[in-house]
């Protein structure tokens, strides 16, 4: 089986001021010194980059913006472009947050031009994709993640695909408390691997990695973990805490 390295990601979404960044880099890195064959990754406010991509330079911890316009500049007020999150440092770029697409219109579309615009810009790109309560209800969980996998990785090159990452978060595991039991993340994750495997050449489904994101947390990762298609977290509140993110970093280390 081809050896996909963990990805432990952290979104912090509308959290950690610059100062507040310095201070959590300072807190984290030694909980992480002795970490190995894991990727650590954060997404803090784009207001906080400079400070994050400073603290982390040459660590462990790789940074990335939450959200990157479609353009490289122009006339969009309160956007940030991914030459410029480059430009400060960063190494990575979300697009398709569920919080982006119920807040700031992100749709399919605008999404994949995001994400093809991060990729052109150097950056890698991670796409979040997620199905509502209502859609997994209604037995749409398939129907809704190939849509949003198709729309969204379109025009991608399979090289592209492989060195980014996918981000599963069952929108009503978001911040609620509630996990996806390992068993549902785990089909989930087949389910999107299938669809590279479909759509690809091969080693886009062998070796791309597939997050899971949904409440994970310290008590809950090493089950969700340990499932073959699950190949890292992608974590909101966990991540906020120093402890309980290394924890998962060094859950996923084995
Ligand atoms: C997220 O914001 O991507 C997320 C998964 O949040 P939480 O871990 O808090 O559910």
């Amino acid at each position: 089986m081809t050896h996909r390295t963990p990805l432990i990601a952290g979104n912090w979404k509308l959290h950690k001021g610059p100062q507040e960044t310095t201070t959590f880099a300072a807190e984290l890195l030694p909980k992480l010194s002795n970490l190995e064959g894991v990727d650590v990754l954060v997404f803090p406010p784009a207001i906080s980059l400079q400070a994050a991509c400073d603290a982390f330079r040459s660590t462990v911890v790789q940074v990335g913006c939450q959200w990157t316009s479609a353009h490289t500049r122009g006339a969009y007020t309160g956007t940030n472009s991914a030459e410029m999150a480059r430009e400060v440092g960063c190494s990575w770029a979300l697009a398709g947050h569920s919080e982006v697409r119920r807040d700031l219109n992100g749709t399919d579309e605008r999404i994949n031009h995001s994400l093809s615009t991060a990729f052109g810009s150097g950056l890698l790109g991670m796409l979040a994709i997620g199905e509502s309560l209502e859609e997994r209800n209604a037995g749409q969980l398939e129907a809704v993640l190939t849509t949003q996998l198709t729309k969204g990785l379109a025009g991608l090159t399979p090289d592209q695909i492989v060195s980014g990452a996918i981000a599963y978060e069952p929108l009503w595991a978001i911040g609620t408390g509630v996990t996806a039991t390992p068993e549902q993340a785990q089909a989930a994750h087949h389910f999107i691997r299938g669809f590279l495997a479909q759509h690809y050449p091969p080693y886009v489904a062998e070796q791309t990695r597939i997050l899971y994101g949904g409440s994970v947390k310290p008590t809950n990762a090493k089950e969700l973990l340990a499932h073959p298609d699950v190949d890292g977290a992608l974590i909101g509140g966990a991540a906020l805490n120093a402890d309980s993110f290394a924890t998962i970093a060094h859950i996923a280390q084995g």
